[in-house]
Order: C-alpha cells, then structure tokens, then sequence
C-alpha cells in the first residue's frame, strides 16, 4: 500500500429519474462531456432499500470523482452506468474516491470499492483522500481481505497486480487534488464529536459543485458556494425532529442540519441550484421539507434528491 500524507463546481442538466430506463434513453454523448452529479446514494444509516448509503459521483469529461462510499456504492454506479450509457461508472473505471469523514455510513462501501473493481479489470489502485484516520481504515481493510486477495493472486483467477492496492491520502483543509478536468477543495465543517469533517468543492471548467457532507449549518460552506452551480446539502426534517426523543433531538442538532436552517444558508449561498440528500425524513414527505426549506428563507430552485438522479 502507497500512503502519501499531505498537508493539507448555472444548472445545464437535471435529469431527475423515477422509473426504470434504458441505455436507449440517454445518448452516450450527453454525459460523457461536461460536468454533470450523479446521485448514487442518498440514504444513511437508516436501511431504506430505495436510498443506498451516502455516495456521490461528479462526472468530469467522462471521469467520476466520487464522494463518500457508502454501502451498494458499486452496485448503484454499475445501475447508473447502464442507465446513461456511462462508461465513467463502469466498475473498472472508479478509481478515485473523497471521503468526507468516518461514519460508517459513508464508509462501509469502501471495501467494495477498494476489491470489487479489481476483480472487475481495475488494473491501478484506488486512490483514496480523506480525513485523518483513513490510512488506518484502509491498513485495515488491506489486512481484512488478504487471504482473498492472495487466494485471487496465487489461483488460477485472471488477474492484475495492482487493481487492489490502495493510494491513500489524509487530508486537511483547502486544495487537495487537481488534475486537468478539476480541483478539488476539502472544506471543514462541523459535524457533532468529530476532530475532522469535509465537504467538498469541485471546480470543473463549466461548472462548480459543493457537497456538504454530514455537517451542521457551516459558515464554509455558505464561502465555499457563494453562488455555486450546485450546492448538494444533508437535511433532516424541522416538523419530524420535533417528535423525536430529546435524546435523538439532541444528537441531530448536535450533528446536522434542520431543513428551516438549510433555508437560511442557501439563502446566502445562493446556489443555481439546491439538491437535498441524506435526508433524515423523520416521517415527513419531501413537499413537507421543501416547504420547511423554504420557510428557512431560499427562494432560489431546489431538488429532492433521490438515488440515480443526475443534476
Ligand atoms: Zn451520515
Ligand atoms: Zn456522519
């Protein structure tokens, strides 16, 4: 395993998918050039069959730059890759991951990702960045499937090398990666006991992105999109919150953020556009949270994320 340790993106597509579709549906072209978000997960730790756990896709001239890796991860990307005709979401090709920090929801599909695609033709290691604590995770997981990995190596099994390594990154703050699609910005938020929480910002040549992460309502990211193209925000339901424990409503309000006070901080973000996910429904309906959203103040577009949706 490398270990480097360094000191350390207007709305022109909104494909939002209900129903099943085919490859037949999107030309291959139209997401193959440009910058464009898949949701591959939008859930959390609740075990929804229709929200996989928190991972996101920034599609860059036909390269994903994927964040988080919560768990079906690989699953959802193949799905979106036969949806759009996207090879960018082809096992073989997710090579790059930005984890925003070590819950387990937004980590359990990292094994997946790190083995899976190797077996698949990956034939370069993942390269992982992430928060202070991953190159512990991914020593881990290196050791946890070793004998698979000998099994593979040392069989009769077709096999590459490297596929299964891992290139690994503990961040902080600011620019922690470039290349010529995108730069990427770690961007500290607060989020409950954690030492270390990112959201991130991807700045592409037509568009910038910000990806909150789990975090309550953070002033960095309110800098960090000042009018972005797309501001992606966790959220959980105001009306639901308040028929939970006092115990629960502490935590939430300890850790994340209510849909009134997203309101309020995508009224000074002003993003082009404000996509929902890992929301904490909490029973309400996604009218029911945008309508809290909006009583928070933004008057600007908004979305209700849901898994596969492109944006
Ligand atoms: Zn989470
Ligand atoms: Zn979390």
């Amino acid at each position: 395993m490398t270990v480097t340790r360094i000191g350390v993106l207007a709305t022109t597509l909104s494909v939002a998918c209900s129903g099943p579709a085919d490859r037949a549906d999107i030309p291959p072209a139209r997401l193959d050039r440009g910058t464009h978000v898949v949701l591959l997960g939008t859930g959390n730790p609740n075990a929804n069959p229709e929200r996989s756990g928190p991972a996101t896709a920034v599609v860059v001239d036909g390269h994903a730059y994927l964040v988080d890796a919560g768990p079906g991860i690989v699953r959802r990307a193949a799905a979106a890759a036969t949806r759009y005709n996207l090879d960018a979401l082809l096992a073989r090709n997710l090579d790059i991951v930005f984890i925003t920090h070590l819950h387990s929801d937004h980590t359990l599909g990292l094994p997946a990702l790190i083995f899976s695609p190797w077996v698949l033709d990956r034939d370069v290691p993942l390269r992982v960045y992430g928060p202070p604590g991953i190159v512990d995770m991914t020593d881990h997981l290196e050791a946890a499937w070793r004998l698979d990995v000998r099994n593979r190596i040392d069989g009769l099994q077709p096999t590459n090398p490297d596929g299964y390594k891992v290139d690994v990154h503990e961040i902080a703050p600011g620019e922690v990666y470039a290349d010529r699609r995108v730069r990427v910005t770690a961007i500290p938020v607060p989020h409950g006991s954690w030492d270390h929480a990112f959201g991130y910002r991807f700045d592409t040549a037509d568009r910038r992105i910000v990806i909150s992460g789990d975090a309550t309502p953070a002033e960095s990211l309110v800098e960090a999109c000042n009018g972005c193209d797309l501001l992606v925000h966790e959220v959980y339901s105001e009306a639901g919150w308040q028929q939970r424990s006092p115990e629960w409503q502490r935590y939430h309000a300890y850790a994340h953020t209510s849909s009134v006070a997203l309101g309020r901080l995508a009224a000074e973000a002003r993003p082009g556009l404000l996509v929902l996910y890992h929301q904490l429904a909490m029973g309400s309906t996604p009218e029911e949270i945008e309508a809290e959203v909006r009583a928070g103040g933004y008057r600007g577009p908004i979305a209700y994320g849901n898994d596969l949706d492109v944006y």
